[in-house]
């Protein structure tokens, strides 16, 4: 970890509340794993569908705080004793995402944060310097395809998990061979196109092959430890994308604010409520978040939201927090589990 990234020293904390008892929890956890299965393997729909909608306009940061009490508190002791550790990382899927690049690291730099970019190898070939000033200011940038099938931009409108097995292995060497080309880096790290709808696991050993540490494909929820990294092969970690407190079963993304046909959240200042919920909760049970973010939504209007949005996890950082990139959580949890064959365990336990 470097020098500047390094986590402040904290006081112990004090009781943690938000609870809801051995029994509430048995029941939730009951609940979740009821509706993770089923989620998987596509069936009940009806039920699954009226489970969910009661438990998002009932009790859904309950839900949230309860899975990250029972799955992440005390699992992981962070280093130099840091309360929680939390990934801030980008996808440049767009032409205008790309655009804001150069103003977004300048926000990240003179704030001493870090991140992770989720970087398309076409995109690196067109806008190489804005790369290359990432990697020179100490974020990590990873492979996110060469072309992201389905992008309207790059005129590749078929889905990631339409393109057979043989295309998804295609597009994730090239992604990899044009960052080594023109950035001179080794990635350490990929990202499914649109996460875990459309990822596919049988790319697994592909990335294992490319001597990758880690994947970022996939939504808390839909994971045993409700985000908690964990190998889902030998080799390789798995960074999950945290959930929303409010929105127990999405993630918290940016793109739900304007873009989406049914935005989840009203406007810039809801969804920075919302941002700085789930900040507090990692800090209070010092657990792992992780937030993907577009560029391009940061900087609507007058920019007001990538400077909430920064100085809200600055503050954060400087209470303790480890921010630090994919790469870096990945060499050091293989650090502190080495030689681990079997994922961690994630599963629920009562508190
Ligand atoms: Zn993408």
């Amino acid at each position: 970890m470097s020098e500047r990234l390094k986590p402040m020293p904290h006081k112990a904390a004090g009781p943690r509340p938000g609870g809801g008892g051995i029994a509430g929890d048995a029941l939730q956890r009951l609940l979740v794993e009821w509706l993770r299965k089923t989620h998987v393997e596509n069936c009940h729909r009806f039920a699954r569908r009226l489970v969910r909608q009661t438990i998002h306009r009932t009790c859904s940061q309950r839900f949230f705080r309860s899975s990250l009490r029972a799955c992440h508190q005390d699992r992981i002791v962070w280093p130099n004793d840091a309360l929680g550790c939390f990934v801030l990382s980008f996808d440049l899927d767009w032409r205008e995402d790309n655009n804001c690049l150069p103003t977004l690291l300048q926000l990240l730099n003179t704030r001493g944060l870090t991140s992770s970019i989720a970087a398309i190898g076409r995109w690196v070939e067109q806008y190489p310097e804005a790369y290359r000033s990432a990697v020179a200011t100490a974020h990590e940038v990873f492979n996110h395809t060469y072309s992201h099938p389905d992008s309207e931009e790059l005129g590749r409108p078929e889905r990631f998990n339409e393109i057979g097995l043989a295309d998804r292995i295609e597009e994730i060497e090239r992604g990899d061979e044009a960052l080594r080309r023109v950035l001179g880096i080794e990635p350490k790290g990929f990202r499914a196109p649109h996460f875990s709808a459309l990822n596919t696991t049988d790319i697994l050993p592909c990335l294992v092959k490319l001597g990758y540490s880690y994947s970022a494909s996939t939504i808390a929820f839909r994971t045993p430890g409700y985000g908690l990294p964990h190998r889902p092969v030998s080799g390789l970690w798995e960074f999950p994308v945290s959930g929303a407190p409010r929105e127990f079963f999405r993630l918290l993304g940016t793109y739900d604010i304007r873009r989406a046909p049914k935005p989840l959240w009203r406007d810039e200042s809801d969804f920075l409520v919302e941002w700085r919920a789930l900040l507090e909760a990692v800090v209070e049970f010092r657990a792992f978040g992780s937030a993907f973010l577009d560029p391009m939504d940061l900087f609507f209007a007058d920019g007001a939201l990538g400077v909430g949005l920064l100085d809200a996890l600055e503050a954060a950082r400087d209470r303790g927090l480890w921010v630090t990139t994919y790469g870096e959580l990945a060499e050091w949890l293989n650090g502190r589990y080495p030689g681990a064959a079997e994922p961690y365990p994630v599963s629920w336990r009562a508190r």
